[in-house]
């Protein structure tokens, strides 16, 4: 971030201190700030200026930007009795689940994100470089993540100082204070995190990295897919029957309890910067791809997405592919829950390895998921083609 950006969210943050002290919430600044800044203009072009791309944007990501636009109305829904009391039968019933992360520790998540979240009841998964925090003024400091923790957020790790771990395979030392010491500094904070979240999504392919992350957490998550498949049978092009770690021919497996697959919304994407109005639109779609899987009562597949910085600021938007804007943010929320969607924590996610499948832990009411294989690939519709 360059010191104008900087100059800008200190500005920020002062207009909410200003307004915090005239007694309005910093809710209502966002949702005032964010409904004047729609004015702008969404669809700049970023050819002007390289984009900055935010820490966690993938270096390779790319979208069909054809695609893009295929998927404005959610899938039929599945389920095969339209009667009215199909609805409390659990055997045809459709739940909709998702995970939201939120990552790198910007203040921004507490400022505009966790007001909205608040709106709903909706908890979400915080992965925290631990040795940056505090370091700058848009970098959340321990008070803050502290407000996450005791409102029930969940606090993970994302390595000391959000390193690219593939370039640290030569030093074994740097790779363990990476993975392994930023457990112990959360730890020192007060945290215990058995989730760890690989920067940039780079290493989830890698033995030497997994194996270093398998040693001190439980479960870790990567990108980049679109849907969480609970049984890991479903990802595109992948031929795993379970979510073993390594497959029989002692390969990793795609994925599997150390990369789990989440995905950041990049509005940046070959060559075209998509306004907040289309973003939405590819966030209902997204959302709702999950439907085909799940119509038994029976989670089958659900996405996990990751966000990491929050604007007000249309050139802050423009500049960073990940970067979203508050009012779209709260949209996303909204929409979520006007359609019944349940949120829960990746800290609910649960890792059997004797049927080698996820499940969901500590819902209520209780969610069952789909964990053997007796759900072949074949009878799994197509996964939409969006990555
Ligand atoms: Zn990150």
């Amino acid at each position: 971030m360059n010191k104008a950006k900087i100059v800008i969210f200190e500005l920020v943050l002062l207009g909410i201190t200003i307004t915090l002290a005239a007694g309005i919430t910093p809710l209502q600044v966002a949702l005032s700030k964010s409904s004047s800044s729609s004015h702008h203009h969404h669809t700049k072009s970023s050819s002007s200026s390289s984009p900055s791309i935010n820490p966690d944007s993938l270096p390779n990501y790319q979208t069909n930007q054809s695609t893009a636009h295929l998927y404005f109305a959610p899938p039929p829904p599945t389920s095969t009795s339209p009667s009215p009391t199909s609805t409390t039968d659990s055997a045809h019933k459709v739940n909709k689940v998702i995970m939201i992360n939120f990552d790198d520790g910007w203040k921004s998540q507490l400022v505009y994100a966790k007001p909205i979240l608040d709106q709903y009841g909706y908890k979400a998964t915080f992965f925290i470089p631990c040795a940056k925090m505090a370091t700058a003024p848009y970098w959340m400091t321990w008070p803050d993540i502290a407000k996450l923790r005791n409102d029930k957020m969940d606090i993970e790790s994302h390595t000391m100082t959000h390193a690219h771990l593939t370039t640290l395979l030569s030093s074994p030392a740097k790779l363990a204070y990476e993975i392994g010491y930023s457990r112990q500094c959360l730890a020192n904070q007060g945290y215990n995190t058995p989730i760890f979240g690989y920067p940039l999504n780079l290493g989830s392919d890698n033995p030497t990295i997994v194996n270093i992350v398998a040693k001190y957490y439980d479960l870790a998550r990567t990108g980049s897919s679109p849907l969480m498949f609970t049984n890991c049978i479903g990802f595109p092009k992948d031929t795993q029957t379970n979510c073993s770690t390594y497959s029989a021919d002692g390969k990793l497996n795609l994925a599997n309890r150390y990369d789990i697959r989440s995905e950041s919304f990049f509005h940046i994407s070959a060559g075209h910067n998509f306004s907040p109005p289309e973003m939405f639109q590819q966030f209902v779609q997204r959302m709702n791809s999950q439907i085909p899987y799940n119509s038994n009562g029976k989670i089958g597949a659900f996405p996990i997405i990751t966000y990491h910085n929050l604007t007000n600021n249309m050139d802050e938007y423009d500049n960073a592919a990940s970067t979203i804007t508050v009012s779209l943010f709260a949209q996303e929320m909204k929409y979520l829950h006007d359609n019944g969607f349940r949120v829960l924590l990746l800290n609910q996610l649960g890792f059997d390895p004797v049927k080698n499948a996820f499940y969901l832990k500590n819902a209520v009411p209780p969610l069952e998921t789909i964990t053997a294989s007796s759900t072949s690939p074949s009878a799994n519709p197509a996964q939409p083609t969006l990555r």
